[in-house]
């Protein structure tokens, strides 16, 4: 295994195709988050692996910008960066009936729970391993995906407190998610917001006080101080990414973009006037013109939508996929500019250098950039700028 500190280096024009992540980056973003958040403790979100980014590395690199907390989705997600040596405080909160949950427990992994059921095998889990459950009781507020019900709300909290006066549970927390933060000023955000309230006072009327409450998302936490608490829970900006065009560019947010995705021209070469080109001939060239290869197609990440629309940089000219997305290529027309095979083709990065960045990708795409960076498949290597650089 490959030590986030002695990170993989970019070997400029020996890689294929590499997933460059500047490690400077995440740690700057999390602070960003620190200092738009200054009350509250700062979450790094590495779920999905840190959003395509590698959860290792970009785990020291949210620790070193500040970050007390980092979470993840699921308990072996958490297993996997307590495995890599991180001790940091660690919540998973997406657990599955019948999930052994002995090793999360047993490697002091914060579990978010959202039902009885849920809070039950939790504590079979705590008592099999003989230490206590550290627990963040989920509301839903609004967002009907995750967390209990308010009519069930009651229930879970008072069999919480009643396990935690046995003192086989510990109530680290009380959170909740936000449906729409991502629409700054959006009403559902503070009708959610007075569930959350409703929901902390009723587990205060049965003796439960968290050590925090969380319901911020990075939208929320670069948009609605109201809403901090204790801890903010940020993912994508994070990464450097804007959560919505609503909440505004990651630059004006200031931040930094961490992944670059970048590939080398396999092939260029002339065809005439009217070749059809790729799959299904869904673009045709209108002269005598260049044709280049680029080796990442949808097996890879590029989104097959991005068929005559997605843009990307050769020789510091932005220019759009010409055809069909294939699984492991595209197509570019370049005219008549001089576009060598074994020339760098950055398909997104920081956008300092004219490149697109994911958030572009996205607009034009109508996704979000999240979906950009967490499809980038596994046969493109991730390999990293590290903090001392
Ligand atoms: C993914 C996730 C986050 C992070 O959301 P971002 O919009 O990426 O900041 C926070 N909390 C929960 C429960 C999540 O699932």
């Amino acid at each position: 295994m490959t030590s986030p500190l002695e990170p993989v280096l970019a070997q400029p024009g020996l890689a294929r195709s590499e997933a460059f992540v500047d490690l400077g980056a995440i740690r700057h973003n999390i602070r960003t988050l620190a200092a738009a958040a200054p009350t509250a403790q700062v979450m790094g979100v590495l779920k999905a692996d840190a959003y395509g980014h590698g959860a290792v590395p970009a785990a020291h690199a949210a620790l070193a910008g500040g970050a007390a907390w980092l979470g993840v989705a699921f308990p072996s997600e958490a297993l996997a960066l307590r495995a890599a040596g991180i001790t940091a405080p660690l919540l998973a909160w997406l657990l599955t009936p019948g999930e052994d949950l002995t090793a999360p427990v047993a490697a002091g992994v914060d579990l978010g729970i959202s039902s009885l059921a849920l809070l039950e095998s939790a504590i079979g889990a705590a008592r099999t391993v003989g230490r206590d459950v550290r627990v963040h009781l989920e509301i839903d507020t609004g967002l009907s995906r995750g967390g209990a019900t308010v009519a069930g709300w009651r229930a879970l909290v008072s069999a919480a407190a009643a396990a935690a006066a046995e003192g086989v549970v510990h109530i680290a927390g009380i959170w909740s998610h936000f449906a729409n933060a991502d629409v700054p000023g959006d009403p559902s955000i503070d009708k959610q917001l007075d569930v959350f309230r409703a929901a902390v006072a009723d587990a205060a009327a049965v003796g439960v006080r968290p050590d925090l409450l969380h319901i911020a998302n990075s939208a929320a936490a670069l948009t609605a101080p109201h809403a901090h608490f204790d801890l903010i829970r940020a993912g994508i900006a994070t990464y450097g990414l804007s959560p919505s065009p609503a909440v505004g560019r990651a630059a004006d947010l200031g931040l930094i973009p961490a992944m670059t995705l970048r590939t080398h021209v396999a092939l260029a070469k002339r065809v005439p006037a009217g070749s059809g080109v790729s799959y299904g001939h869904r673009y045709r060239t209108d002269r005598e013109t260049t044709l280049a290869l680029i080796p990442l197609g949808y097996a890879d990440g590029v989104p097959r939508s991005a068929t005559n629309i997605g843009e990307v940089l050769v020789g510091g000219v932005r220019r759009r996929i010409a055809g069909t997305v294939c699984m492991d290529q595209f197509v570019l027309d370049v005219q008549d500019d001089d576009v060598a095979a074994g020339d760098e083709v950055l398909l997104f990065g920081p956008g300092t250098d004219g490149e697109p960045t994911a958030d572009d990708w996205a607009i034009a795409l109508d996704t979000i950039g999240y979906e950009i960076v967490t499809r980038i498949g596994g046969r493109t290597p991730r390999t990293y700028r590290p903090l001392d650089t």
